[in-house]
C-alpha cells in the first residue's frame, strides 16, 4: 500500500497544456477521484503517476521515493482499464493468474496466489468457470483480481464502468467502494461521473482545463465548493448563480442584493466594491409570500418524492427543489427564501468563493 503524491506536475504536448502545475498527496488507503469534464486532464495524470507518459515538468513520488523517470514495470501500480475486459479462452483462474505466469512464477506459486485472491474476493467456487459464462459483477471480479493478483501497491482506474448503463453502473460503484474497503489499496479512479465519484471516493480532486480547482471531501466539494466551476459540475440541478454589484467588509452578515438585505454566512476576506455572485443549491430554497426575491413559475419537472421546479427572476432562472407534494402553478409569481448559513459567495472575475 502506498501513499501518492504529485508535486508541480505539467504536461504540455507541443503548444498546448494538458496539465497545469498539479500538487496533491492521496494518503495510504485512500480512494481518490479524479473528477472533470472531457479533456481536462484527468487521464494525463492518471497516465504519468502509472509511467506511461513523461511528465514535461514536476515530480511524481511513491512513499516518498521519486519514481518519476521510473519504468511503469518498476512502479508497482495496477492500471486497470477496462474492468470488463478478460481473456475468454480462459478460465477464471487463467485470467487472475495470467500476470503472474507472464511474470515467469512457478506453477504452485501461482496457484496459491489466485486461490489467496479469489478468497478475497469471495469467488473461489468460480475458478474454474468459463469467463463467458459470468455476470456482469462478477466478471468485474475476475478483472480487479487479475490486477490484484501482483499484489501492488496502488490502484489506477480510468472509466473502468464507463461502458455500462446507468443502473449496473451504480451498483458496481457499491461493489468496487466495498472492496476498497477490504483491500485497503490506495486507489485513484478517474471519472466525468459526478455521482460515481460522490457515491465512491474518500476524497475527489475536481479539474478543469488542466488545472485541480479543489481537493476535499465529497460532502465538502458539494458545501463549500472552492469555486463557480466546482459549484456548476457538482449537483444536479447545479447550484444557482445570482449576479449583483455589491461590497462586502469582514465580518458582515448581510449583502445588499438589488436593495433587499440577504444575510450571508460570516466571511474573513475583504471584498469592499466588486461584482460579487450568490451562489444557492437548489434545496435550499424555499416559497414564501414574503420572501423579497420574486418570480414567476416557469416549469416544474415531478422526481417522486421532489420538484425542480423553475422560477424566472429578475436576476436569471432560478431552480428549486421542493416536495413534490407542494402544489405549483406554472405562471404564478412566488417569492424565494434562501437559507442563509448555506449560501455562498463568489468573485464573479476569477469565480473563487469567497470565504
Ligand atoms: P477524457 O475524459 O475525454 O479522456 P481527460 O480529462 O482524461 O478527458 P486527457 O485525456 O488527459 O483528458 O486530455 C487532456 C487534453 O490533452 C485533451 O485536450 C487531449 O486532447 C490532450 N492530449 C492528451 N493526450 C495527448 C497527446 N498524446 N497528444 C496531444 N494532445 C493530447
Amino acid at each position: 500500500m502506498a501513499q501518492i503524491r504529485v508535486e508541480n506536475l505539467r504536461k504540455s504536448f507541443d503548444q498546448f497544456t494538458a496539465v497545469e502545475g498539479s500538487n496533491f498527496t492521496i494518503d495510504d488507503g485512500t480512494f481518490f477521484a479524479m473528477l472533470g469534464p472531457s479533456g481536462c486532464g484527468k487521464t494525463t495524470t492518471l497516465r504519468m503517476i502509472a509511467g506511461l507518459e513523461l511528465p514535461t515538468e514536476g515530480k511524481i513520488l511513491l512513499d516518498g521515493k521519486d519514481v518519476t523517470f521510473d519504468r511503469a514495470s518498476a512502479r508497482d501500480i495496477a492500471f486497470v482499464f477496462q474492468l470488463f475486459a478478460l481473456y475468454p479462452h480462459m478460465n477464471v483462474a487463467g485470467n487472475i493468474g495470467f500476470p503472474l505466469k507472464c511474470q515467469g512464477m512457478g506453477r504452485r506459486e501461482i496457484r496459491q496466489r489466485v486461490e489467496e485472491t479469489a478468497r478475497l474476493l469471495r469467488i473461489e467456487h468460480l475458478l474454474s468457470s468459463k469467463t463467458s459464462k459470468l455476470s456482469g459483477g462478477d466478471r468485474q471480479r475476475v478483472a480487479l483480481g487479475r490486477a490484484m493478483v501482483r499484489r501492488p501497491k496502488a490502484f489506477l482506474m480510468d472509466e473502468p464502468l464507463g461502458a455500462l448503463d446507468a443502473e449496473f453502473r451504480h451498483l458496481m460503484c457499491g461493489e468496487l467502494r466495498d472492496l476498497h474497503d477490504r483491500i485497503g489499496a490506495t486507489t485513484i479512479y478517474v471519472t466525468h461521473d459526478q455521482l460515481e465519484a460522490m457515491s465512491m471516493a474518500d476524497q475527489i480532486a475536481v479539474m478543469n482545463k488542466g488545472r485541480v480547482e479543489q481537493i476535499s471531501s465529497p460532502q465538502e466539494i458539494y458545501d463549500r465548493p472552492a469555486s463557480m466551476f466546482v459549484a456548476d459540475f457538482i449537483g444536479s440541478p447545479p447550484m444557482n448563480f445570482l449576479r449583483f454589484e455589491g461590497g462586502l467588509h469582514c465580518g458582515d452578515r448581510a449583502i445588499s442584493f438589488h436593495d433587499t438585505d440577504i444575510i450571508v454566512p460570516e466571511i474573513r476576506e475583504d471584498r469592499a466594491s466588486a461584482p460579487l455572485v450568490l451562489g444557492v443549491r437548489p434545496e435550499h430554497i424555499r416559497f414564501t409570500d414574503a420572501a423579497p426575491v420574486r418570480g414567476e413559475v416557469f416549469g416544474a419537472e415531478y422526481l417522486g418524492t421532489t420538484q425542480i421546479v423553475t422560477v424566472d427572476t429578475a436576476h436569471g432562472r432560478v431552480a428549486a427543489r421542493l416536495p413534490s407534494a407542494m402544489p405549483v402553478r406554472v405562471g404564478e409569481t412566488v417569492g424565494l427564501e434562501f437559507h442563509s448559513e448555506r449560501l455562498a459567495l463568489f468573485d464573479a472575475g476569477s469565480g473563487l468563493a469567497i470565504r
